[in-house]
């Protein structure tokens, strides 16, 4: 009987040892298993809120939405150097072939150093509002020269010496150093040259605008382009079909800004 007791008292102290040794494995493992888990997966680091995409529902907040990045609009500067502007900031749909940039003119020599339209701003802005008025029925202005540096007229006169077609820088000067003249013609809707009663810078009689030998196609496109540029404010000359003057242009005195000078120039105001 006695060894029958000591029996079960054996099994279950065994028992409970067993039972003890296996509780602190299973605690072991599990910590074990949490810090494998800690190193794995960390709540701060690898959890990322996803953001949402589709439809945000009413009341829904967007996640990670991207704030509307508020953008100052600045005016924009137009730069001015004593009253003249470049005309392409004013109108950049203006066709400017500058003659006198290139070797394609009476002088058969590049004149300007740089390829920049100056006018005085109002006749720039003029010329902008007339440019409106022809684009409206399929045309568009060709600029072949605005304002002109005193030393050019100098040269030109040089070559030419007659004051029906050059002025005279002794006697005051063109209207073109001033910034307030302009020599053009009209384009048509494939960029092609309207007919005219003469090419640019003939100084002959086929330039006059009443000469009466002219073709009446050319006179019906130059008194189409001389109408829409009186109404904008120009005034015409009668040796030169494709010469326009501000109506405006005493108001204004002859510039010394040379065409290089201006680009390298800051914007100044008028002394
Ligand atoms: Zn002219």
């Amino acid at each position: 009987m006695r060894k029958y007791r000591l029996s079960i008292l054996l099994i279950i102290c065994t028992g409970t040892v067993f039972f003890a040794l296996c509780k602190t494995n299973v605690l072991k493992n599990l910590v074990q298993q949490n810090k494998f888990n800690k190193i794995q997966v960390k709540p701060t680091e690898g959890l990322k809120e996803i953001p949402k995409t589709g439809p945000i529902l009413p009341g829904e907040k967007p996640i990670n939405s991207v704030k509307p990045v508020e953008t100052e609009v600045k005016p924009r500067v137009i730069k001015e150097v004593a009253g003249l502007v470049s005309v392409t900031d004013i109108d950049n749909s203006l066709f400017i072939d500058l003659k006198y940039s290139t070797a394609d003119n009476f002088t058969g020599k590049v004149i300007y150093p740089v390829t920049v339209c100056l006018l005085q701003k109002e006749t720039a802005q003029k010329l902008m509002k007339a440019n409106t008025e022809f684009k409206e029925k399929g045309y568009k202005l060709k600029i072949w020269d605005a304002y002109r540096p005193v030393y050019v007229q100098k040269i030109f006169w040089d070559i030419v010496k007659d004051s029906r077609f050059v002025a005279n820088p002794a006697m005051g000067g063109s209207i073109h150093n001033r910034g307030t003249a302009v020599d053009l013609t009209l384009l048509d809707s494939y960029g092609d040259e309207l007919k005219m009663p003469s090419k640019f810078d003939d100084f002959s009689a086929n330039a006059y605008r009443n000469n009466s030998k002219m073709d009446s196609e050319a006179r019906k496109n130059m008194n189409y382009l001389t109408d829409v540029m009186k109404r904008n404010g120009f005034k015409t000359i009668d040796t030169e079909w494709w010469h326009f003057e501000d109506s405006n242009s005493s108001e204004y005195k002859i510039v010394d800004v040379k065409l290089d000078e201006f680009l390298k120039k800051e914007s100044l105001p008028l002394n």
